[in-house]
């Protein structure tokens, strides 16, 4: 290990710089770490999950490749060869029996971009299946298909600097102060300094964020689009549009227009359960700003409308102006440190490397040719998703599950079903750093990944920023990297061609030639550049010199011409249809959920950080002082949280926080760390038609005292 080692942040998408020191006489790591200051992105700030990292590195690691033929028996140590033998034999076999289709893999935003690209030659070219999902479909596919559907193409328009250069936030389904603190911080800093810049926050409850806003809305969850369309309606009715910018560079304003009429002040704030006068501040703060940034993330995109309410927001933007200039603009904050580099690398099962899609035969000939495979090997159809390999399982057309770097026994919704569905799987490979997880409790193979510290590669954030990440320590145990284990599998299945590769910069090397010309062109980009420049944002195309690339690369359509074949951005007109699983009289309160400021997701990680764990110690309930009154619940008390799927017990922490009706739990929780306290044991799996993310942030639920013993 050198004395310092400059890396990423492997937590959230904000992917602040690390920088890991050597400290092998005193830290029982070896090593500590500390913000680095030359990262663009985040300047020398962490939070306490990125401070807290080196906790986590060697505990429960999963140290060599493990097998056992049935679930109820006990693993056996086995080699790589025996392991790589045995997933060779199963997919042969499977696709000589059943097809190709029968094949599944799920991956992860915790994947850097090399493993993503692998995997995607490897299944959707080599094999031919597009069944490569991951779990950004949880995080950020509403995101991707309502941008591509404004714009032509996925990609956040803007970056980090705008947070200082903006005079109006509208944060709506997003608690930035504990999910993406480093950039609230940043926002907050500007926001404290300039009593002229505005803070509005949508969210059915008052969080850190909304505490600090100057204009809290508390809408009920599922009327986003009716907050949305009414501030359009007045923006329109004040004629504070830009009729210019409309004409000039948008199609579809017609019909948004006479969308909107449905949508008068009077409707609009009673159906969201808020003030006309909150409503008509918001428009107001919108139509006084120079420059509107809006920043979104899950509680926008888990939804069955997450596509149209990204265009909402997107619509907002359009009808004036703010877009493609300093400080404005529609901005997606990705959960996961690379769930970008998975949409670049094609890492959902209706997409291609590059930003292409399975759909477009041009897309797939470009690859075929590109990785010299036949024609037509491309399957022309959509992969399935995270809800379709489930219903596979549960069918028995899924015979072969390959799970890497993510812990669907937490995260996927409806998890009662989703558990019976993995028992049933004839063969599940789990390949992850760590074991054991709630997932790894159902596979037949274990397979041991190197992380974070380990392994040398791409990760880009939220504001389309690649950073190089370096190992700094030798892989744990037998652990290999994950795009070393897909190259390897590829090159037993006879594609020997096609996995050249020795070294991540090679894999990457090969992925930025096939970005050329495309949205997100990292051609110009390699490892040695990144190495010696130090974190660049794409697009970085390959014929423009570095400076050129450097100032425009800042942010997107700053040209003003988008990705469609007209070069103008699209409106969509949307009414808003509500949750799908509403309340009613036998589970009465809406459940919603989200992140806590110290953990990561299902606490694979932070469950194994003692600092945070002591923050955290367990799962709770909010409820409202009058929804607590009427069930007459005392401050010590459980609850029995019960919906139509399953059910939880948990504490309850009464606070006017949440609003009435409504009750919010953390996510973390799996059956590892705690009992019966599973979100997504009472969630449900609908999902929105375009994006197909599911509706994680609301479901129905009754609540039941639980006498004290
Ligand atoms: Fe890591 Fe996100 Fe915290 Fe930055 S804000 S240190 S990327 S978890």
């Amino acid at each position: 290990m050198s004395a310092i080692t400059k890396t990423l942040c492997p937590y959230c998408g904000v992917g602040c710089g690390l920088e890991a020191v050597d400290e092998r006489s005193k830290e029982p790591e070896g090593f500590k770490v500390r913000g680095d200051r030359s990262h663009p992105s985040s300047q020398g700030m962490v939070c306490i999950k990125g401070a807290s990292i080196a906790e986590s590195i060697a505990r429960d690691r999963l140290l060599y490749p493990q097998f056992r033929a049935s679930l109820d028996d006990p693993f056996r140590r086995i080699s790589w060869d025996e392991a790589f033998g045995l997933i060779v034999d199963k997919i042969q076999s499977t696709i000589a029996t059943i097809g190709c289709d029968a094949l599944c893999v799920y991956g992860s935003g915790q994947f850097q971009t090399e493993d993503y690209y692998v995997a995607q030659k490897l299944f959707k070219g080599c094999l031919g299946t597009n069944n490569f999902d991951a779990n950004s479909r949880l995080c950020m596919s509403s995101a991707v298909s309502g941008y591509i559907k404004s714009f032509g193409s996925d990609g956040p328009p803007c970056c980090y600097d705008d947070l200082d250069l903006t005079d109006c936030a509208f944060i709506i389904g997003s608690n930035m102060a504990e999910c993406h603190p480093i950039l609230f911080n940043r926002l907050r800093k500007r926001h404290k300094k300039d009593a002229n810049v505005k803070l509005i926050v949508v969210d059915p409850r008052c969080t850190q964020t909304a505490a600090v806003a100057d204009l809290h809305l508390p809408i009920l969850p599922g009327t986003d689009i009716h907050l949305l369309n009414g501030i359009a309606y007045l923006l329109w009715q004040w004629g504070k549009c830009d009729r210019a910018f409309i004409d000039r560079y948008t199609n579809g304003f017609a019909v948004f227009q006479s969308v909107i009429q449905d949508y008068p002040p009077e409707v609009v704030a009673k159906h969201c359960g808020i003030t006309t006068e909150a409503l008509e501040i918001a428009a107001r703060y919108w139509a006084n700003a120079t420059n509107v940034l809006s920043l979104w993330s899950m509680g926008v995109n888990q939804s069955t409308q997450g596509t149209a309410k990204v265009e909402s927001i997107v619509n907002l933007h359009l009808m004036t102006g703010q877009i493609g200039k300093p400080g404005a603009g529609p901005f997606s904050l990705t959960g996961q440190p690379n769930a970008m580099g998975g949409r670049e690398a094609g890492g959902l099962a209706h997409l291609l490397p590059g930003y292409r899609s399975v759909l477009n035969p041009d897309h797939r000939a470009e690859l075929e040719a590109f990785w010299q495979l036949p024609s037509g090997r491309i399957s022309p159809h959509v992969g399935r998703v995270a809800g379709d390999i489930v219903r596979g399982l549960e069918t028995g057309e899924v015979q072969l599950l390959w799970i890497a770097a993510t812990n669907p026994a937490v995260s996927l919704p409806d998890l009662v079903r989703l558990k019976k569905a993995l028992r049933r799987s004839p063969f599940t490979i789990y390949q992850d750093a760590y074991d054991p997880t709630e997932t790894s409790a159902y596979a037949h193979l274990l397979l041991p990944a190197t992380q974070w510290s380990e392994k040398t590669g791409i990760m880009t954030n939220s504001e389309r920023r690649v950073t190089l990440c370096r190992s700094f320590q030798p892989p744990k145990g037998e652990a290999k990297h994950d795009w070393e284990i897909f190259a390897e599998v590829g090159r037993r299945l006879g594609f020997a061609a096609q996995f050249p590769f020795q070294n991540s910069s090679e894999v990457y090397a090969e992925f930025v030639q096939i970005t050329r010309d495309r949205p997100c062109d990292h051609s110009g980009l390699s490892h040695e550049l990144l190495d010696k420049e130090g974190p660049l944002q794409w697009p970085y195309p390959a014929d423009r010199e570095h400076h050129a690339n450097v100032q425009e690369s800042q942010r997107l359509y700053s040209d003003l011409q988008f990705h469609t074949p007209d070069r103008k951005a699209r409106f969509g007109a949307y009414h808003g249809h509500g949750l799908a699983e509403p309340p009613d009289e036998n589970y009465p309160y809406i459940l919603t959920n989200g992140r806590l400021y110290g953990h990561w997701h299902t606490q694979t990680r932070t469950g194994r950080t003692d600092k945070i764990c002591q923050m955290y110690p367990n799962p709770f309930l909010e409820i409202h002082p009058k929804d607590a009154n009427k069930l007459g619940l005392q401050p010590e008390d459980f609850v029995l949280i019960k919906s139509v799927r399953g059910s939880a017990k948990l504490p309850i922490l009464i606070t006017e926080a949440i609003a009435p009706g409504v009750v919010f739990m953390p996510m973390h929780w799996g059956a590892l760390w705690a009992e019966d306290a599973e979100i997504n044991a009472l969630t449900h799996s609908h999902a929105d038609p375009d994006s197909k993310q599911p509706e994680l942030k609301a479901c129905a639920v009754s609540l039941e005292v639980i006498p004290k013993v």
